[in-house]
């Protein structure tokens, strides 16, 4: 089967290179999909029979149409302050434009009505300057896992006659032909003009053995690691009631390591997320009402960066996650108290603690975990916030263990997105440039754009 353009990965990239091409061209394209379509995702986790993780073959959370942010808390930060790298590709302002197109699609596809938050005129920049905290800019438009899911499913209805959709198909290989690309699957071989690839951070392991064969040149990135706090909604409402997700960084005062908010969950739960089989720490919340819980989450994260003789910071993160995963069996959770006491939490201490845990997860100790310099960044930081949120360093504040934010080697890409091999984009999480739902989306869009010929 001949194409003019693969797309490989329904995430976010994947869904809007597959959507412009299907509006503003009549190129024949078909997206590859190693999971399923949106309803048939399921996680098996049903915290009666299923408690924890059972690492199913393919990831329901991760992998199908909607990719990694199927299921997430929906927040579309529109921003070049965080959430990948893209304007060093495309521009600043190309990028932020690009942003608010997709953020104009998700709202005429189910999300009218969601609210859009900003930190421009925010009382709360100058409050966190006098703590040592920085808040960074950015507008954030919260659909919530519900309403998300309720927009890819919109778009999915208006994709799916235009495209061609192959699920349950993960591509085995891409080879470069005299003329286009060959790509391999178990149910066959397709061949085409241009290829998409945009296989987010489920499929890294993956995509660094295509760069290898194919010659392309990567950069190690970073990692991202730290714990998910759980504090009661109020403790944060003042902040989450007017920016809902605030990233603010802090400067530690031992270390001169910069600590930092990522993905505030207002009323949300803590979840489980499976990377290649290690299980991790995230959250969400939901834009209903109905569906909130009375806990606030949001993680505290450190960079680490490697590059001689080892330069496999992802290798690195694994390796913290796994040693949780064995001491815990998957998630570990600790009062802060705990922790600061030197000890163990408790089924029995978690239970006599004030905060409910929304996450069934081990009670232990984090500091046979974490190395003792991103500890201490993190103790740090709790008690600066505790200054513009008195009571984030109560004792009975819980942490949840290891959070880790993978970061796929930056594929070397120019202006277009374009690898060395002409015709082969590698776009979204997968390719390092991004690392979220807006960044991956208007990545997206670009690169179809550049293939139609629309932003030359
Ligand atoms: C629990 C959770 C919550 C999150 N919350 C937020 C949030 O609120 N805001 C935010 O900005 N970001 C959030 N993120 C991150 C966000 O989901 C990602 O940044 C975004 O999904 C990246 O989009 P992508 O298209 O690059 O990759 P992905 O969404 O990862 O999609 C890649 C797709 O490619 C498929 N694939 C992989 N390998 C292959 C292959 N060989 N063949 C075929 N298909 C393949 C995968 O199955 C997957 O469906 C969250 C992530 C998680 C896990």
């Amino acid at each position: 089967m001949k194409y003019d353009v693969i797309i490989i990965g329904a995430g976010p990239g994947g869904i809007f290179a597959a959507w412009e091409l299907a509006k503003k061209s009549n190129l024949k394209t078909a997206v590859f999909e190693t999971g399923s379509v949106l309803e048939k995702r399921k996680c098996p986790i049903d915290g009666v029979k299923v408690k924890t993780c059972i690492n199913c073959k393919t990831c329901s959370i991760m992998n199908g149409f909607g990719g990694a942010g199927a299921f997430s808390d929906g927040k579309y930060n529109i921003t070049n302050d965080f959430g990948g790298s893209l304007y060093e590709h495309i521009g600043r302002e190309t990028a932020l434009e690009l942003m608010h197109y997709v953020d104009d699609i998700n709202m005429s596809h189910g999300g009218e009505g969601t609210a859009m938050y900003t930190t421009a005129g925010s009382g709360f920049k100058k409050l966190c300057m006098q703590n040592k905290l920085t808040l960074l800019d950015a507008s954030v438009r919260h659909l919530g896992t519900d309403i998300n899911y309720i927009v890819l499913k919109n778009l999915y209805e208006e994709l799916k006659d235009p495209i061609d959709f192959y699920f349950n198909t993960p591509v085995k290989e891409i080879r470069k032909l005299e003329e286009g690309f060959e790509v391999i699957t178990d149910q066959g071989s397709y061949t085409c003009d241009k290829c998409i690839v945009s296989v987010g951070r489920s499929g890294s392991k993956w995509l660094s053995g295509v760069c290898k064969d194919l010659d392309i040149p990567t950069k190690a990135n970073r990692v991202d690691l730290g714990v998910r706090v759980e504090l009661p909604a109020q403790i944060f409402s003042h902040i989450t009631d007017e920016l809902y997700e605030s990233k603010i960084v802090y400067r530690t005062q031992k270390f001169e390591d910069n600590v930092r908010t990522f993905c505030m969950n207002p009323y949300g739960l803590v979840v489980n997320e499976n990377t290649n089989g290690i299980i991790t720490v995230n959250g969400h919340s939901f834009e209903d009402p109905e569906k909130r819980t009375e806990n606030t989450n949001f993680a505290l994260l450190v960079a680490k960066h490697f590059s001689e003789p080892f330069r496999d910071s992802n290798e690195y993160g694994e390796s913290i996650a796994r040693l949780s995963n064995m001491l815990g069996g998957g998630v570990i959770v600790q009062r802060f108290g705990d922790l600061e006491r030197g000890r163990r939490s408790t089924e029995k201490r978690i239970l006599e603690g004030t905060v409910r845990p929304t996450l069934k997860a081990t009670p232990g100790d984090l500091s046979l975990v974490l190395p003792k310099r991103i500890l201490d960044g993190i103790i740090e930081m709790i008690y600066a916030l505790d200054k513009i949120a008195p009571g984030t360093a109560n004792d009975d504040t819980l942490l949840y263990g290891v959070e880790v934010k993978f970061y796929n080697m930056e594929v070397d890409l120019d202006e277009n997105l374009e690898t060395c091999h002409k015709g082969l984009y590698m776009i979204g999480d997968g390719s390092g440039v991004t690392h979220s739902l807006s960044h991956a989306s208007a990545s997206g869009v670009y690169v179809a754009d550049r293939i139609i010929g629309l932003n030359e």
